[in-house]
């Protein structure tokens, strides 16, 4: 193998960036060449393909989002967009490539291997939402973002004693709000995971009350239902204000935390190693605190886990 890519896809995480670099320096390293792939599946079914020197990749480390841009597209999901690709890629001599992404961009690239360019996966996304893994890139950077808005939302919760909701992404893993939950000290956590039991979140409020709380935060992920609705179903079962807070975008930005940074670092690294020893259709993960790669395919057909111990832990805390 002398000449693999990089290309991110899908929604942006923090981390993909160190991840760019390790795939960049780790080829280099190794003797390759690397090439980045611009505006991922978009990108190489329009040939916006780079050589990337080590230079290149420098002063990124840092920064969230993705030098190489991301996209979604449609059109990469047809046959005729795929050979496009294809094409492009052996015209630029790429043997090899590694798509940091979240399941979908997966899809993509098992598709992509079966027309004979062998992919691997590294997981991007900050909703942790990837069967095989314990970890995604961006994650914790988003969890930090959250617990950060959370803690100034008690402020004023405290203050006005009123019970606040607050909406968090995930789409449909309620892992970021969970995490979110237990870090922040949340009152209740609604999670896609577990039955929607508004019943007993009034109970539990009402329960908290007596004891003298005086403000409530519930963390509501927003596979479950959005924040302003959850917030008049409150107010009018309970007779409580309530005041809502849709974090939003900024959960998908920031400088990566050094967690996100370094797992960015170990995927990247291990992605190169693993298509130099002729790996095709494998995903980089974290399990057990130890970086591992598996078949890709499992990302997709399995369905991935959350810790309900966590859960299960912030009801028994925030009594
Ligand atoms: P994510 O990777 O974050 O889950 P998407 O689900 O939007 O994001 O997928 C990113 C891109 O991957 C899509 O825009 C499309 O180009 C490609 N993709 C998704 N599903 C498939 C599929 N079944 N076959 C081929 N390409 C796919």
């Amino acid at each position: 193998m002398k000449r693999i890519g990089v290309l991110t896809s899908g929604g942006d995480a923090p981390g993909m960036n160190a991840a760019i670099r390790a795939v960049v320096r780790k080829g280099i390293y190794h003797e390759l060449e690397v090439a980045g792939v611009y505006s991922g599946y978009q990108g190489l079914i329009e040939g916006k393909i780079e050589k990337l020197e080590a230079g290149d990749v420098g002063d990124i480390i840092q920064r969230g989002g993705t030098k190489l841009y991301s996209a979604r597209c449609p059109e990469f999901k047809t046959s005729e967009g795929r050979e496009k690709a294809v094409r492009n890629l052996k015209e630029h001599g790429i043997e090899g490539l590694v798509v940091i992404g979240g399941d979908g961009s997966y899809r993509g690239a098992m598709e992509l291997t079966k027309l004979g360019i062998p992919c691997i996966g590294v997981p991007g996304t900050i909703d942790n939402d990837i069967p095989g893994t314990d970890y995604t890139l961006g994650f914790d950077t988003a969890l930090n973002t959250v617990i950060e808005a959370i803690d100034k939302i008690r402020d004023t919760a405290t203050s006005h004693e009123r019970t606040f909701v607050v909406e968090v992404m995930g789409r449909d893993a309620g892992d970021l709000a969970l995490w979110a939950g237990l870090a922040g000290g949340a009152e209740s956590i609604l999670i896609p995971e577990e039955p929607y039991q508004l019943d007993d979140m009034i109970a539990r409020l009402e329960k908290g009350k007596k004891r003298g709380k005086k403000h409530s935060i519930i963390i509501v992920a927003e596979g479950v239902t959005d924040g302003n609705t959850l917030a008049r179903e409150i107010a009018d079962k309970a007779g409580v204000e309530t005041r809502v807070s849709v974090l939003g975008h900024i959960q998908r930005g920031g400088s990566p935390t050094a967690r996100d940074r370094v797992l960015g670092s170990l995927f990247g690294a291990r992605a190169v190693e693993v298509l130099m020893a002729g790996g095709k259709g494998r995903a980089i993960g974290m399990r057990n605190h130890q970086v591992v790669d598996y078949d890709m395919t499992q990302a997709f057909t399995e369905s991935h886990e959350t810790d309900m111990s966590l859960y299960t832990l912030s009801k028994e805390l925030s009594i």
